[in-house]
């Protein structure tokens, strides 16, 4: 469980948030959904279902040179961004705008004028370097730090499933054992590579990226203006930090577990951890009310931080935040800058030979900084009151679906089985866009510097952010812009979110069949129900609050249930090279949401069929059975080609398995799936001893 720093946010999310948010595609937006052409008959359903099902697409679908990955919803993402990008486009031709639309045409100016960054970039960097280059002392690193968490660097610039900031993170937080309590905490960071692994491992494809990794920060140095020597220095520095930080942080499977991250501390206990560092001058600076406690998630990080502080001259630090202010300042600032970013963290990183076309990064930006005023845009074209209320007729039924098979299992006591009873009919289900939109008029976009404009934008939202602690939480508030294309459930809210850009094909149409929806969307409606109930969101009640609900016994034959799935995940992946491995235990909680949202969806689509005296296993006119299409509906929404090096990164760092294992091995473990294709008992889509939790 992250820190609920709000973007960053310990929601359980239903996607790897790095593939699909820059996932694309260059050709005309279209949209499809499963089709039995798609069927690959040369391949045997009870062999590999992932093929059978994907192959024909994979194969017509080759990786662009400019993603990571492509996917089934990779035309979904291409014409959510064209209709953001429509809507941009007008505002911006439109002189005599204002509010929202004013922000949202100069936004897309700032960021499109490439001239202009080319002219003024490198002043702009120089600038926003300035309170680096004036530090004098260690004493005046509180100040300068809470200056760019307050800016340029806020807790969640970078990776959304992660705080990841210069140094440490910090921002409001929902007290775990209260939730109605909005505190505020500090969460270990400070590293650019994507976890403390890369730091760490000893494999020959770690050693490589971090001697490609030093070699890159000498060339950012460089394009700063630094001479090579003074460059060499600066990222030597800069690099012996982020090592001696990663050492000392959490690894994944650990941050998954709530009570691992759940250090309630008073300011004088976090001064006395950070000698080395003001932190109440820190707090001040950065503008936030005093909660009663402050709740740090890794404690040990706290003194290798300070021993950093202390044992490091002032150059090194200034060389380390210069870097910090470069990186996030490359994206905003000369082409050549950006170019220089993509190299290392786009090629590589992830394998990805070139950057996406500028309309679409800059479509990105935007969605990432005035998202609920482009939201507004999307929903009035996508998402219409009929796809609402289809989606709300899903939802019903899949939730009344987990109600009966909590009230048909036999482990667990009816005394556990009411509480989760309880749990279920009070969770908040939010469906396309929030009810009420954020208001941004305090929020000042100007037509010609990038930079300037995400500045202003990451301050107004740490303003807005840090305004909530000691306040009242607001369940309804979303963390999610109305386009992505994700959904999440938070714990701590007790609410499943599903974003109007995810209810569109190949996930959703209110005007296709059931079957077809019910595997796709209806899978995802599922595996957020789930996510409460999976084995760290099983821990939270009715009302969202840490708190063991369940007897002893219970909870036993829970985890036995959930090893069981844990055990079936931890695999070698032999296809990304020798001794990598999947981990069943980062990746628990995903799989069994996804365990038991497909099978909740099939439940749910069975209760409809028999209301409606049809059966699920006569064949329909293109000679599939819906429950032959349900299955193949919901591999079809996870077909994906992925490159190697972005596929070794998810398995390090991301809780989700990879696709085709998020195919294959839930429906080995469902006998419904072997009846649907009629699957014998030592095939490999047949588990001889099958998981199941949900
Ligand atoms: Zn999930």
């Amino acid at each position: 469980m992250q820190m609920k720093l709000e973007r960053i946010g310990w929601l359980v999310l239903l996607a790897a948030g790095a593939l699909l948010s820059q996932a694309a595609a260059q050709n005309a937006p279209r949209l499809e959904g499963f089709d039995v052409s798609m069927v690959d008959k040369t391949n045997d359903p009870c062999v590999d279902f992932y093929q059978y099902s994907c192959s024909k697409w994979k194969a017509a679908h080759p990786i662009p040179g400019d993603m990571p990955s492509v996917g089934t919803w990779t035309p979904l993402f291409l014409y959510n961004q064209t209709i953001l990008r429509e809507a941009m486009e007008k505002a911006a031709a439109n002189l005599a705008v204002k509010g929202t639309e004013q922000q949202v045409g100069d936004y897309w100016k700032s960021c499109m004028n490439l001239d202009l960054r080319a002219a003024k970039g490198k002043q702009w960097l120089a600038d926003a370097l300035k309170p680096v280059d004036a530090m004098k002392t260690k004493q005046e690193l509180a100040k300068v730090l809470a200056h760019l968490h307050s800016g340029l660097l806020p807790a969640w610039e970078g990776d959304d499933n992660q705080t990841n900031t210069a140094l440490i993170g910090f921002g409001p937080t929902q007290d775990l054992e209260d939730s109605s309590k909005m505190v505020a905490g500090f969460d270990q960071a400070g590293l650019s590579l994507p976890s403390r692994d890369y730091y760490l491992n000893d494999d020959e494809n770690s050693k490589k990226i971090r001697e490609e990794y030093k070699k890159h920060l000498v060339r950012m140095f460089e394009l700063a203006g630094d001479t090579p020597e003074q460059a060499g220095k600066e990222a030597t520095a800069v690099f012996a930090i982020e090592s001696a930080l990663a050492k000392s942080q959490m690894d994944a499977v650990d941050r998954r577990d709530p009570m691992k991250i759940y250090h309630k501390q008073s300011l004088a206990q976090l001064q006395a951890a950070l000698p080395d560092f003001n932190v109440d001058e820190y707090l001040k600076l950065s503008g936030s009310p005093e909660p009663p406690f402050y709740i740090v998630t890794t404690l040990e990080f706290l003194p290798a931080l300070d021993q950093q502080i202390k044992t490091r001259s002032v150059d090194e630090l200034k060389s380390y935040l210069r870097w910090w202010t470069i990186k996030a300042s490359a994206n905003k600032t000369t082409p050549e800058l950006e170019q220089a970013n993509f190299d290392f963290f786009g090629t590589t990183l992830e394998g990805t030979p070139k950057m996406l076309p500028q309309w679409r990064r800059c479509v990105a930006s935007a969605d990432a900084r005035l998202g609920e005023a482009l939201g507004q845009e999307y929903v009035k074209i996508a998402f219409p009151p009929e796809s609402k209320a289809k989606a709300v007729e899903l939802m019903t039924g899949i939730r009344t679906a987990l109600k009966q098979d909590i009230g048909a299992v036999d482990w667990m006591a009816p005394a556990t089985k009411k509480q989760a009873i309880e749990k279920l009919d009070a969770m908040i289900q939010k469906i396309g866009y929030p009810d009420n939109w954020r208001d941004y008029s305090s929020l000042k976009i100007v037509p010609d510097n990038l930079l300037a404009n995400v500045e202003a934008a990451n301050a107004f939202e740490v303003r807005r952010q840090l305004k909530k602690v000691n306040r009242p939480v607001d369940k309804m508030e979303w963390t999610m812009t109305p386009p992505t294309i994700n959904a999440y459930n938070d714990p701590q809210n007790n609410t499943i979110n599903f974003p109007a850009g995810i209810l569109q094909l190949p996930f959703f149409d209110a005007k296709q069949s059931d079957a077809a929806n019910y595997g796709a969307i209806g899978m995802v409606i599922g595996h957020e129900i789930t996510h409460g109930f999976d084995d760290q969101g099983r821990k939270f009640d009715a009302k969202g609050n840490l708190r063991d609900w369940w007897t002893e016994a219970d909870a036993t034959a829970y985890d036995q249930r959930g090893n069981c799935l844990a055990a079936e995940y931890t695999h070698d992946v032999p296809e990304l090279g020798a001794g990598v491995k999947a981990n069943g235990k980062l990746t628990q909680g995903e799989d069994t949401a996804d365990n038991g949202g497909i099978h909740l969806a099939l439940m749910a689509l069975e209760e409809l069929y028999k209301s409606k005296g049809k059966s699920l296993d006569v064949p329909e006119k293109d000679g599939l059975t819906a429950r032959q299409r349900f299955y193949l509906s919901y591999s079809f929404s996870w077909c994906e080609s992925a490159r190697p090096d972005v596929e070794r990164m998810q398995i390090t760092t991301n809780p989700h398995s990879l696709s085709r294992y998020r195919v294959n091995t839930p429906l080995s473990n469902q006998a419904d799936f072997a009846k649907a294709f009629g699957c014998k008992q030592g095939q490999p889509m047949v588990r001889e001893q099958a998981c199941r939790v949900w």
